[in-house]
């Protein structure tokens, strides 16, 4: 799964920022969500305000962090970069708030995993544009407020019912991006190909939007890795045959499944039965984190029929024992 995971070394999100779009004209694949919040940024622009703030919800890799740079592009603000996990007392995100330029975009990854008290001091900056820094302790503790100026909150979270209810009413735009589906992974392939010099057939293009799960930055990470194989097995154009002979040898499997996916698939079915199975414990068999097996794994395998969630865990279907190619067992329905 380090095909998807955003903390890849440094190399591939280098490799990543330089195929970024930077526009909302160039970014493709999400129309509605395009739409909505050219809108939102043309309507600020017009009365010469910062934007509202806006919550990005989706898998990772569906472009989020795209999307909150082009939003400071579209404003010509400047952008700020952190992330939930990164702000471990309400003091560092005091000192982020208090350093913000006028019309600032704050991009907040992963938002809902912030401290308790960080997303109380947060609540007040989105509403009042004002924080209030503690001094001192005990009863000679003081609350002193100090203004910010307006900016934009985009924060991003993979699933917006992580957020608790206040944190999310305080969002002006709300956008859920949902996995690509082939022919706009087909255009941003497309697109890669030029700006990587690479060779690219529209087949081949084809071939790897099919097994890129919906998501452009697996479909650039194949895109990458295929030009390699092309050029050191082959004579550098990516047809559909060098395509899918790249992609084998990388494991990635013809709906796009890696190798975490089948892992999870496999202890389902073959070491709980089909289930179902509580997530924690799957995510002990594979040797995972719980949360890459949610968050990284689960939302496709259930986009594809693959697994349910129920209320007593996951269930693998027929769909997914025969794609292990394993008979799904008797009494389940096909
Ligand atoms: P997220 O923040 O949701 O995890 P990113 O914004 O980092 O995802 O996107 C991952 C990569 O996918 C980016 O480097 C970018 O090159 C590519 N990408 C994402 N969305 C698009 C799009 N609509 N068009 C073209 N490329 C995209």
């Amino acid at each position: 799964s380090d095909l998807i995971r955003p903390d890849a070394d440094p190399n591939e999100r280098a490799a990543e920022s330089a195929l970024r779009p930077t526009s909302l004209a160039e970014f493709e694949g999400q129309p509605r969500v395009s739409d909505q919040l050219g809108l939102v940024l043309e309507a600020a622009r017009h009365r010469e305000a910062t934007a509202d703030h806006v919550l990005l919800s989706g898998p990772p890799g569906l472009g989020k962090t795209t999307l909150a740079m082009i939003i400071a592009a579209e404003m010509a603000a400047p952008i700020r970069i952190s992330s939930g996990p990164a702000i471990q007392h309400a003091g560092d995100l005091a000192a982020i708030l208090s350093g913000l330029v006028e019309g600032e975009v704050f991009f907040l990854d992963e938002i809902h995993r912030m401290s308790r008290p960080a997303e109380e001091m947060l609540y007040l900056a989105m509403e009042d544009f004002r924080v209030d820094v503690v001094v001192g302790k005990g009863p000679g503790a003081t609350a002193i407020p100090i203004e910010i100026p307006p900016f934009t909150l985009v924060g991003a979270t993979t699933r917006a019912g992580l957020l608790p209810g206040p944190l999310r009413d305080r969002f002006g735009f709300t956008a859920q991006l949902d996995f690509y589906d082939t022919t706009a992974l087909e255009h941003i392939l497309t697109r890669s190909a030029g700006l990587l010099g690479a060779r690219l057939r529209a087949e081949g293009a084809a071939e790897i939007a099919r097994r890129s799960r919906g998501t452009p930055r697996i479909a650039n990470r194949l895109l990458r890795r295929v030009r390699d194989y092309a050029q050191v097995r082959a004579d550098g154009v990516i047809t559909r045959a060098v395509a899918a002979r790249a992609l084998e040898l990388y494991e990635v499997d013809e709906i796009g499944l890696d190798r975490l996916d089948r892992a999870v698939l496999d202890a389902v079915c073959r070491r709980f039965g089909g289930g179902p199975v509580g997530l924690s414990t799957i995510a002990v068999s594979v040797g995972e984190e719980r949360e890459t097996v949610e968050e990284v794994a689960e939302p496709f395998l259930v986009r594809k029929g693959y697994l349910m969630r129920t209320p007593r865990g996951r269930v693998a279907t027929p769909a997914a024992w025969r794609h292990l190619g394993l008979a799904p067992p008797a009494g389940s329905s096909s």
